[in-house]
């Protein structure tokens, strides 16, 4: 299932990804702050969205 962690304030993409990541390390990447906004992650929990892809198998 793949995981969709986005910045609460400006909803800028933080991870994406199939493999689900603890959220501490996609504050370890973006040192803490989002890129797009500058908002600081570490002092308000990140929301984390986990989304479901249906994949339609042709035939
Ligand atoms: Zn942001």
């Amino acid at each position: 299932m793949p995981q969709i962690t986005k910045c609460k304030k400006c909803g800028a993409i933080l991870y994406e990804g199939k493999k689900l990541k603890p959220p501490y390390e996609i504050l370890d990447k973006y040192s803490g702050r989002c890129p797009k906004c500058g908002r600081k992650l570490f002092s308000d929990p990140i929301n984390v969205e986990v989304k479901k892809i249906e994949q339609s198998v042709s035939v």
